[in-house]
């Protein structure tokens, strides 16, 4: 017959056992939930981050060649392709904004530039929706044109609008020095 000290040793190390377990279950819910809400797919491994909020704010990445800097919210690694993703929670919308697929391409150059890889694709995180982008070559030569433009116009004295949109020009903070602001 097992003697009482060893009973009690039994019973403790089947509690410490079922208080790891719950432990274990309740950090897999809590990056379960953190994971859902920042829209990253379940596999991917994460690379970099602007967020804080899975580790420290990176540095911006910088691509000379094509006068880019930027900081991707998160760039993953999912079955051997790299992948920039960003975030953008308060938007709602079923098709992605076209700056948005900009933004997310010109965050491939970056990725490109920087890790030494080849991007097919980004993710898009709307509030409800994700989105997967591809990073085509008639989507780069789009990117490029409006690199082009937007070096020009840093140059050039004179601006036209590029939008016909007041709501932008009301929460404009050059609307009082802007000649063409609705
Ligand atoms: S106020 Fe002028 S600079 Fe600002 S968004 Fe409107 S047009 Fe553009």
């Amino acid at each position: 017959m097992r003697s009482r000290q060893q009973l009690s040793m039994l019973s403790l190390l089947a509690f410490l056992f079922l208080l790891t377990l719950v432990l274990a279950l309740v950090l897999f819910l809590v990056a379960r939930t953190q994971r859902a809400h920042t829209g990253l797919p379940w596999g991917a491994r994460i690379i970099y981050t602007d967020t804080g909020a899975w580790k420290k704010v990176e540095r911006p990445l910088l691509a000379r060649r094509y006068g880019l800097v930027g900081k991707p919210d998160y760039i993953v690694t999912q079955h051997g392709a790299t992948i920039p993703i960003e975030v953008k929670p308060n938007r709602r919308a079923h098709t992605p904004y076209e700056s948005d697929v900009l933004q997310l391409a010109a965050y491939a150059l970056l990725v490109e530039e920087n890790f030494g890889v080849s991007v097919e694709w980004g993710w898009l995180k709307y509030r409800e929706h994700v989105f997967q982008v591809p990073i085509t070559s008639e989507l780069r030569a789009r990117l490029a044109n409006v690199i082009t433009a937007m070096q020009r116009d840093l140059t050039a004295r004179d601006v036209a609008r590029s939008h016909t949109e007041p709501r932008r020009c009301e929460a404009c903070g050059y609307r009082a020095l802007c000649g063409q602001a609705l």
